[in-house]
């Protein structure tokens, strides 16, 4: 008998035939003798309505309200499982992330887990044999007792934060997909799928732009030593023996994994923006005055790239901005253009990040500079870089994404044979 919670996402409970669909899974587990937290999504595009309601009737909302709102996506679905299984005969009682309690922080709109109460839910494994389901992408702030949410895609952070509560054996992600991919199989037909992949490794291409599990999740995940395995909901339930090994990608620590590669996956994003500050002053203190006040307005700076100067006296300066801020920092850095002093502003939405991550890049050098060959044949241009131990990331015109990712997938040998 093992302990296990097993997470379904938006398009997995898209519709009650789909929830029906849901349920069976969680028959399979439950007849095979396990005790089974499930943990749901609001239904597919449900969350996406909610937000623009809010938005609609506030475009400036207070976040409480708006948590309010959202988080009763996974009410609904939360619910309705328990109906289904209830009606298959299966016993079992939804939660709202308040009833267990999740605490979190305070910071509504992208709230942090501090706590999980996960006693009582052990208690009615115990003596009842009782499913739990559960509300994923909600908790309720430790003082004030107001519903949280924890950011888009928080589900998978619910389901792990869960799991280490309860000591699972295992968190399933049952997604839309058959695990986790060399990149987005849906962009790249070619991508193969990971046996295994490192907790680094899965949190670089998920911050860098693969969506298939949240950040966050897999930061709990590492430091709570969670075994995270993705794998699809839409297979038959009835068709997987529960004591085989299905098909998906574990996220386990790269101790586990046997035959390492170089280069493990590439991730991109086009919810980018570019900044250059044309003919800035080349002397100390201008990157405080710079980026000082973009950090006091809680923007995100990711990629820069000073020039050298030419003239002795200035230089250009360009970095990048996620694309939803890309307005308030030129209007942060318009305002600030006095004490900043430059020339210039330029800026642009149309580009893309394309990431190329693998903890053997530790180990190997030269990595980077094949890409660089290689999409030089292309004829695409690198507008900055930015690289670290496990990663690096090539800004480029958003034109060239898919022909890039393509590219770089061949490259490093990953696509499938
Ligand atoms: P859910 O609703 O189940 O949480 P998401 O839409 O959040 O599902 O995440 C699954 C999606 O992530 C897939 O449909 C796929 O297009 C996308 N994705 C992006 N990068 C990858 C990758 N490297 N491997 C697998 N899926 C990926
Ligand atoms: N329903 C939320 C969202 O769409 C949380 C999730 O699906 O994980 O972001
Ligand atoms: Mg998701």
């Amino acid at each position: 008998m093992a302990r296990l919670v097993m997470k379904f996402g938006g398009t997995s409970v898209a519709d009650l035939d789909r929830i029906r669909n849901v349920a069976r899974h969680v028959k399979r587990e439950v007849n095979a003798g396990h005790q089974v937290a499930v943990v749901v999504s609001a239904m597919a595009g449900a969350t996406n309505q909610l937000v623009a309601w809010c938005r609609e009737a506030a475009p400036l909302h207070d976040a409480r309200e708006y948590d309010a709102v959202v988080a009763s996506g996974e009410q609904v679905t939360s619910g309705l499982l328990a109906l289904v299984l209830e009606g298959m005969g299966i016993n079992a009682r939804s939660w709202q992330g308040w009833q267990l309690p999740i605490l979190t922080s305070d910071a509504h709109g992208a709230a942090r887990i501090l706590d999980v109460n996960g006693a009582e839910l052990v208690k009615r494994f115990k003596e009842r044999g009782q499913v739990a389901v559960i509300s994923g992408f909600q908790g309720m702030h430790k003082e004030t007792g107001r519903i949280t949410t924890l950011g888009r895609g928080g589900s998978d952070t619910s389901a792990v934060a869960i799991a280490a509560a309860i000591g699972a054996e295992r968190c399933d992600i049952y997604t839309d997909v058959d695990g986790v991919y060399t990149t987005d199989p849906r962009v790249v037909p070619r991508a193969r799928r990971l046996d295994k992949i490192a907790y680094e490794e899965m949190l670089e291409l998920a911050s860098l732009g693969a969506k298939v599990m949240q950040v966050r999740s897999v930061e709990l995940g590492m430091v709570q030593s969670v075994r995270i395995f993705v794998r699809s909901s839409f297979d038959d339930p009835e068709g997987i023996d529960p004591r085989a090994e299905p098909p998906g990608t574990l996220i386990c620590g790269e101790e586990e994994i046997v035959e390492q590669q170089v280069v493990t996956g590439i991730a991109f994003s086009k919810d980018e923006a570019q900044i250059s500050i044309r003919r800035v002053a080349d002397k100390p203190g201008v990157a405080a005055a710079i980026f000082g006040p973009l950090a006091e307005a809680n923007i995100n700076v990711d990629m820069i790239v000073q020039n050298v100067s030419s003239d002795g006296a200035t230089t250009d300066l360009t970095f990048t901005v996620p694309a939803a801020d890309y307005q308030r920092a030129t209007d942060v850095l318009t305002r600030a253009k006095g004490q900043i002093g430059y020339d210039r502003l330029d800026g642009a939405t149309d580009v893309a990040k394309v990431s190329v991550i693998g903890v053997g890049m530790r180990s190997h050098a030269g990595v980077a500079a094949r890409a660089f060959k290689a999409l030089a044949q292309r004829n695409i241009n690198i507008r900055a870089i930015t690289t670290s131990e496990i990663k690096f990331s090539l800004l480029i015109d958003a034109n060239y994404t898919e022909l890039a990712v393509r590219t770089l997938h061949s490259l490093y040998d990953l696509d499938k044979t």
